[in-house]
């Protein structure tokens, strides 16, 4: 058995493969390319992809893809083999560096939202030198960026890389005013995955989770997350041995896998790995996620990473800790230990909040989602309210900035920026707030508003997009300047003190929280409908048109298809609990209460009064018959929502009648379920897929 240092990367065409395996200029021209974003030249793509190939046979390989991120959230693939006949009837494994660059998979069959014709069926994928190659499945796969014909993105990649280098220049601009030597500056992401692990055979019996990801039927079970005895519990051994199983597959991947432990809910666990680039973080959490589910099965086990898989317990998010830092090694997110150093981390801590509160709503349109929506607001995630935690600490120095008034810290300062030091901000008072959406967690801010299964790629977009754009309102305004402290001192003082209405250190599952952000001007965007059209207000257009991140067009096209894959979702759980309640549910509370019903006239033929027995028949039979009248008016619902044409009124549609139709039945069935003899019941109940014995 190999250690964990051979292990780690074993899977991954790095760098140190490339220095060894290429010649030393083809190697320096591919850095280039790697670190700078220069083009390679064609001669060097067919050596690095003819090294690529052999690296990839010598680990049994046999295909190549380019693999790639549409805009359905998960990844795709198309796999060609190496081979090449040649005249003897015989094949050599060939990969050229055209090969390696551009790919032309059919993009027919992916969402577009009106970008690419059905007949200009043609797409293409363009290798993404900054994330590494790597062995998958006995397949080579190149991480890639794929668009139309016309050049339009068709993926979460491209306006992800196009965010990271608006950043990379507006930060710049701001570092060259503190005489900061930094040639780029990287947004980084460590990307916290939460999952559930229930037993197969269970799940193999549930056609909701099948069919949806989540549970759309179930009374709950007597014991819930009310103990709070499996956070941080023991792990289970076989869920252990699974872990196990997963890190080391990550490991060989060159993902470096770092926490796990169980997570609030029972069945609930979290995986955590070093952060990395935005980009690559966001490669590398697609990859977790699909080696969590493959694992999965071979222990025995569903992984569920939708975001709400159970009612009445947590669901399961992502927390996306972000950060920027220079390639002079300087976290800009982290309070240095001189005054220079704390002028420049206020000055990015500012652009942050400043753009947090301008763009609250982009954040939110980032992650919504139907399964989302199950989660934001419903006491376990934070609420639908874009907010700042900065802990009183941090909060107290900026307000002394605002008002002039002494700093009332360890020492009574007047905090001048430029001047005094700041107290270095340790976890413990940073991190208590487990409510707030965005929090500032010492040296990184923490987004805890995305859901598990999201792609990280559209938070990350909007996050380098806003602080982007607020870094070069900043350096707009002070280059310049004559006495550019002073100058500076002005801009933050005047940015604090507009934007202290988006920090909030109180407890965000709170009533009174709605109320007070509602007085604060903060956006509470409730819906995935109501929030995804905010996504193509003018001053969002015209932000991302300027920082080149997503064109116009992009943007309506994308518009168009989070509205109608929400439709999309709502519907198939709609025909999902449709069939369940028809061919399951009622069929078994009609012949528990045959049985019932049987018994009782037996036993009244023998004198007894068969009170249990009469009572149940005449409770379930009223109930299946409201459940059954609630089935007709989903499926009412449902067709009328199919003869909508407008995307977003068919998505409110949706979301105000479908899915309040879906509730109301499942609250019947639910109760059905809490009445019926178990052995009647067609599915496994809650108690049975949260508490597994082994
Ligand atoms: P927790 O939030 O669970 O208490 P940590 O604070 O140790 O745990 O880390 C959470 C995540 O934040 C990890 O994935 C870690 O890699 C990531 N992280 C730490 N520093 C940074 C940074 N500078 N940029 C981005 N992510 C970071
Ligand atoms: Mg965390």
């Amino acid at each position: 058995m190999s250690t964990v240092p051979e292990m780690f990367g074993s899977n991954v065409f790095n760098l140190s493969v490339m220095k060894e395996r290429l010649p030393k200029s083809v190697f320096k021209s591919i850095q280039k390319t790697i670190e700078l974003g220069t083009p390679l030249k064609p001669e060097d793509a067919n050596v690095v992809a003819n090294a690529m190939k052999d690296w990839a046979i010598e680990k049994g390989a046999t295909h190549f893809t380019h693999w790639f991120q549409p805009m359905t959230g998960i990844t795709a693939e198309k796999h060609d083999s190496f081979i090449s006949p040649t005249v003897d009837g015989k094949v050599i494994m060939e990969f050229s560096g055209k090969e390696l660059i551009k790919g032309e998979p059919d993009a027919s069959s992916f969402p577009s939202g009106g970008l690419r014709a059905t007949f200009e069926a043609r797409g293409y994928t363009a290798w993404d030198p900054t994330s590494y190659a790597f062995i998958k499945e006995g397949s080579l796969c190149i991480p890639t960026a794929f668009c139309s014909y016309t050049g339009d993105a068709l993926d979460k990649k491209t306006p992800l890389l196009r965010s990271m280098e608006a950043i990379n220049k507006s930060a710049l601009r701001v570092l060259k005013l503190f005489g900061s030597d930094a040639t780029r500056v990287t947004a980084t992401v460590g990307a916290e995955q939460e999952y559930f692990l229930i037993d197969r055979k269970d799940y193999e019996k549930r056609e909701d989770i099948i069919l949806t990801g989540r549970t759309l039927f179930g009374a709950p079970a007597p014991k819930g997350q009310e103990l709070e005895d499996h956070y941080f519990g023991t792990i289970k051994t076989r869920v252990s041995a699974y872990m196990k199983d997963v890190d080391e597959q990550l490991w060989k991947l060159g993902i470096s896998s770092k926490t796990k432990h169980n997570e609030v809910a029972p069945c609930q666990h979290e995986l955590a790995p070093i952060y990395t680039t935005t980009n690559v973080a966001t490669d590398q959490n697609q990859l977790t996620m699909e080696i969590l589910k493959r694992t999965a099965r071979k222990h025995g086990f569903k992984c569920i990473l939708h975001e709400k898989p159970f009612a009445g317990i947590n669901g399961s998010g992502k927390h996306n800790n972000w950060s920027i830092s220079t390639d002079t090694g300087v976290n800009l997110i982290d309070p240095g230990k001189t005054p220079a150093e704390n002028a420049q981390f206020l000055t990015f801590l500012t652009a942050v909040i400043k753009a947090v509160n301008d763009y609250q709503d982009l954040l939110r349109v980032s992650v919504a989602t139907a399964g989302n929506d199950h989660r934001l607001g419903a006491n376990e995630a934070p609420p639908a309210i874009i907010s700042i935690f900065l802990g009183d600490e941090l909060t107290a120095i900026l307000d002394s900035i605002v008002n002039g008034a002494p700093y009332k810290g360890t020492e009574k300062i007047e905090m001048a920026i430029g001047v005094d030091v700041l107290p270095h901000f340790i976890k413990d008072t940073t991190d208590r707030n487990r409510t707030s959406p965005f929090a500032f967690t010492g040296n990184k801010f923490e987004f805890r508003m995305p859901g598990s299964k999201l792609s990280i790629a559209g938070p990350n977009t909007i996050l380098n997009t806003i602080v982007a754009e607020v870094l070069d309102q900043f350096a707009d305004e002070l280059e310049g300047v004559e006495d550019f402290h002073t100058a500076l001192d002005a801009l933050i003082k005047k940015t604090l003190s507009e934007n202290l209405n988006i920090i909030f250190n109180g407890d965000g599952y709170s009533a009174e929280w709605p109320v007070e952000a509602e007085k604060r001007g903060l956006l509470n965007l409730k819906s995935t409908p109501e929030a995804i059209p905010h996504f193509a207000d003018q001053k969002n257009i015209d932000l991302f048109v300027k920082h080149g991140v997503y064109s116009e067009t992009e943007i309506h096209s994308r518009v168009e298809i989070l509205l109608d894959e929400y439709s999309k979702v709502i519907n198939i759980e709609a025909l999902t609990m449709i069939d369940m309640a028809k061919k399951q549910i009622l069929p078994a509370a009609s012949a528990y209460t045959k049985q019932l019903a049987e018994t009782a006239k037996t036993a009244k033929e023998c004198g007894a009064d068969a009170v249990y027995e009469t009572e149940l028949v005449k409770k379930l039979s009223a109930l299946t018959g409201d459940a059954y009248k609630k089935v007709v008016a989903l499926e009412e619902k449902n067709i009328k929502a199919h003869d909508i044409s407008d995307v977003e009124e068919q998505a409110n549609f949706y979301h105000d009648s479908v899915f309040a139709a879906m509730g109301e039945l499942r609250a019947v069935a639910d109760e059905i379920e809490t009445l019926v003899d178990s052995k009647f019941w067609p599915y496994p109940s809650y108690s049975k897929m949260l508490f597994y014995t082994v």
